[in-house]
């Protein structure tokens, strides 16, 4: 049998299917005896139709929908609130079987969404400017929790069959939850169900170096690094994961990083007032990143509640830039989006409401957790 999930084995559990890549299902049922196409049937159900329950899946021969509820189960995420920013940006809080939360954000942009889903909950990285990081690691997410993200917006929300664009910036570090992350790349990317195209997918990374390696040969995704300082002192004091991994190693690593040919590694660099933000240190970060084919996200930093930070002047932020474009990089500051909601970079939490915004009531079928399919109204 093929192994879902560490839990489900320990608890001698039905495994949950969506947890499973379509060609994992086919040898798990293949394994009991079942013919292998039955798999492909019901990847289509959960990721074509949005059909989450055996009884609907009405191709499937009666007999098999009666014996496999005994075989395998069908995971639940509960999509249980949402608020909507001033500027359009959604935030989903997702409830999974053991009562923990996530978040998704979605993001608008020209012509389609972005969806900013998270890869654990809480993240044990400790860097010191990160909401989420705070709170540290709750628990991996499962795969199913993961694509589920995507998978269950595509078919809750209007604005589900537009999401082109799907980045793991959300909670929790991807790389320190590697297989379920390739596994859920490998649900979301597959043509016989979402069929997300692998080129707009992005996974972000702190810079947990042995992850990233394997990465590139193990999917075609885009990779994001969240360097945010252009020196091992500065760096380790924003970011502790820099004393194990330090700059001169990870830089060594995304230079080695194998992508296809016009794709470019992203670095992201929060600007954070007086500590990483002068035009000295936007000179250094152009030299250290001399022949890396890339693209640097300037996020000036989001101030939370309690945040030891502060967010530069625009005169700042706009001189640092300049560097970076004097040295032919392409560099863009990043707008801030949803950040009345808490909903910008690196201010999800899962935690509910901890700034005290006020909350947009949650479509009604979403208060009851239904799953009926239906294309909601945001309240
Ligand atoms: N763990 C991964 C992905 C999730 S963090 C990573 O670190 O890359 C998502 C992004 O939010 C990262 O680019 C991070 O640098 C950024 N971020 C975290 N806290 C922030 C804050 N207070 N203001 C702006 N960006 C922040
Ligand atoms: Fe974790 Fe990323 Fe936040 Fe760092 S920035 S604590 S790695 S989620």
């Amino acid at each position: 049998m093929p192994s879902p999930t560490g839990s489900e084995k320990r608890s001698g559990d039905k495994p949950d299917l969506k947890n499973l890549t379509l060609a994992e299902m086919e040898v798990f049922l293949s394994r009991l005896g079942k013919e292998k196409y039955r798999a492909r049937q019901i990847f289509k159900w959960f990721y074509r139709k949005g059909v989450d329950r055996f009884d609907d899946m009405t191709d499937l021969a009666r007999s098999f929908r009666e014996e496999i509820p005994d075989l395998a189960r069908i995971g639940t995420l509960d999509l249980t609130d949402s608020q909507t920013s001033r500027d359009g940006t959604k935030k989903f809080l997702f409830t999974l079987e053991d009562g923990l939360t996530v978040e998704s954000v979605l993001i608008r942009e020209k012509n389609h969404w972005t969806l900013c889903v998270s890869t654990q909950a809480g993240c044990r990285m400790g860097c010191r400017f990160c909401l989420t990081g705070r709170f540290g690691l709750k628990r991996n997410l499962r795969p199913g929790e993961i694509a589920g993200q995507a998978t269950t917006l595509r078919f809750r929300i209007p604005e589900g069959p537009d999401i082109r664009n799907i980045v793991m910036m959300g909670m929790g570090e991807p790389l320190d939850n590697y297989e379920s992350v390739l596994t859920a790349i490998g649900i979301l990317t597959d043509d016989s169900g979402p069929a997300f195209s692998s080129r707009r997918i992005t996974v972000s990374t702190c810079g947990l170096l042995p992850g990233i390696a394997p990465l590139s040969r193990d999917a075609t995704v885009n990779l994001a690094v969240s360097l945010n300082a252009p020196d091992d002192e500065t760096r380790t004091r924003l970011m502790p994961v820099n004393r194990k991994y330090p700059l001169k190693e990870l830089l060594a690593a995304c230079r080695a990083y194998e992508m296809p040919l016009r794709r470019r590694i992203t670095f992201e660099y929060i600007l954070m007032e007086g500590v990483n933000d002068s035009v000295e240190q936007a000179e250094k970060l152009a030299r250290l990143l001399r022949g890396i084919r890339c693209k640097i996200n300037l996020i000036p930093f989001n101030e939370f509640p309690g945040s030891e930070f502060r967010r530069p002047s625009e005169n700042r932020i706009d001189a640092f830039r300049n560097v970076l474009i004097r040295h032919r990089y392409t560099a863009i500051v990043r707008a801030s989006k949803g950040a009345d909601i808490l909903a910008a970079c690196g201010q999800l939490s899962g935690q509910g409401d901890p700034a005290g915004t006020v909350l947009t009531p949650p479509p009604r079928s979403v208060r009851n957790g239904g799953n009926d399919g239906k294309k909601e109204k945001e309240g």
